[in-house]
């Protein structure tokens, strides 16, 4: 077992190609902390035919080293649908285990610590949407996936931060119900003709921002490019040079290598880009999703080792929530 397992030369050189890949945002030092873990897990993975799919914002040795599928919600979403392993270990919070359930009813799929939550998916019940739309009848629901199955379940489709402003359109009406985040829907509404009306629910992360610290920056930091996620505030967009999801900001990083770059968003998606790209300083302001760091190598191993905790949803929710992600799917956007 793993307490058995110690840093060792063997050992060393095992994982010494995972080590590669991030030794420019892990220290030589912090290593010999995650390589057991390392190795163990890409084992048990194979002894499990398990998957692990990593969020851009678990930390870096999680995301290059013990990852399968990485990526943000929709990339995420996308790829659980086609997995063929028999075990999903969602290395991201609860909604996206969730997501990854409704898509995959028949797999065991696990959530490595199940406090692992969201301020967004919080902010809103199913009863919400239900009051909602007695107050907006006939108007259509749409969903950010950062929300629990029960509040997909009484929505039209959901969305993501990348393909917002396409579903909002597709629906061909000329007012839509945009849930929960109050930023996203502000920022869809400066997109599109289409009337938004919004919930007031905030991620707790990227409302931590502000205008006045990205001016600071730019004042520092010469030649410097700040791109941000719509969920930060719309003083804190216009400051921006760029807006887009997650998946939109490394893209941008990648083709556009920027001199210098601030990436507004959750802290170890910089670390994650960083890793790929020696060109393009990474400025880094720290804001930590507290929900997102619950995951660890350390209860990735566990989850994989005792296939526990597993993700259930009662299947009188499941079926119109798996109806609203399918939706998006097949939307392509
Ligand atoms: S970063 Fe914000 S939206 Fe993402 S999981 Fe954390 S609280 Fe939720």
């Amino acid at each position: 077992m793993l307490a058995s397992l110690e840093y060792s030369a063997d050992l060393a050189r095992a994982t010494a190609a995972s080590y590669q890949r991030v030794k420019s945002v892990i220290p030589a030092i912090e290593w010999p902390l995650h390589a057991p873990y390392v190795a163990a897990i890409n084992d048990l993975k194979k002894r499990r035919n398990a998957v692990v799919l990593a969020h851009n914002y678990q930390t870096p040795e999680i995301f290059h080293c013990v990852a399968d599928i990485s990526g943000d919600s929709l990339a995420l979403a996308r790829r659980a649908a086609e997995t063929d392993a028999e075990v999903i270990v969602l290395a991201g919070v609860h909604f996206m285990a969730e997501t990854a359930k409704l898509l995959n009813p028949d797999k065991i799929v696990l959530i490595p610590d199940e406090r692992a939550g969201c301020s967004l998916a919080e902010s809103i019940t199913a009863e919400d949407v239900r009051q909602l739309r007695q107050k907006h009848p006939g108007v259509p629901v749409v969903t950010y996936v950062n929300t629990s199955a029960e509040v997909k379940a009484e929505s039209d489709i959901c969305c993501t931060s990348g393909n917002a402003v396409e579903i909002v359109e597709s629906l061909g009406v000329d007012k839509v119900i945009f849930l929960p985040d109050e930023y996203l829907a502000n920022y869809v509404a400066q997109q599109t003709e289409v009337e938004i009306i919004a919930w007031q629910g905030r991620c707790e992360v990227h409302e931590r921002f502000t205008a006045q610290e990205l001016e600071e920056y730019r004042q520092n930091y010469a030649q410097l490019t700040i791109i941000a996620h719509p969920e930060c505030s719309p003083d804190v967009l216009r400051v921006a040079d760029f807006v887009g999801s997650t998946a939109q900001m490394q893209n941008y990083v990648q083709t556009k290598r920027p001199t210098r770059v601030l990436m507004v968003t959750e802290c170890s998606m910089s670390d994650n880009v960083a890793a790929d790209i020696s060109d393009v300083e990474f400025i880094r302001p720290c804001n930590l999703c507290p929900h997102m760091k619950r995951i660890t190598l350390a209860n990735i191993y566990q989850a994989l080792e005792t296939l526990e905790p597993r993700v259930e949803i009662d299947p009188a929710v499941a079926k119109p929530a798996r109806i609203a992600v399918e939706r998006m799917l097949s939307f392509g956007g």
